[in-house]
């Protein structure tokens, strides 16, 4: 079964298999996974996963996203960002870099 994710009007992604590049733990459900990190950006839905066995934080490959609305994906992007003051995130790049980051600071963290 994929995962599905959406946006009501404006994006979904869906994936359809899921790795942990960390410990290989894989999985087609959300039970193994938490995706809570998960990024709405300017390309879409960029989901992000936390695994729940090695506390691995990472953006599986394949995800295919999908823009039903850009304007409106956009708008919704720039609204959420200034309501949670938090800095906008364009695409899976910037999404990328900050699921590195989270890493190395949950590495940092456990030392
Ligand atoms: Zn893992």
């Amino acid at each position: 079964m994929a995962l599905k994710f959406r946006l009501k009007g404006l994006a979904e992604t869906f994936i359809d298999h899921i790795q942990c590049p960390g410990c290989g733990k894989c999985d087609s459900d959300d039970t193994s996974f938490s995706t809570e990190y998960t990024r709405v950006t300017f390309e879409g839905i960029i989901v992000v996963v936390q695994c729940q066995v090695c506390a691995e934080i990472f953006v599986p490959d394949r995800q295919r996203c999908g823009i039903i609305d850009s304007k409106e994906l956009r708008k919704a992007v720039e609204k959420d960002a200034q309501e949670n003051e938090e800095p906008l995130l364009s695409g899976l790049e910037a999404v990328l870099l900050s699921a590195e980051r989270m890493n190395a600071m949950r590495k940092g963290e456990l030392h």
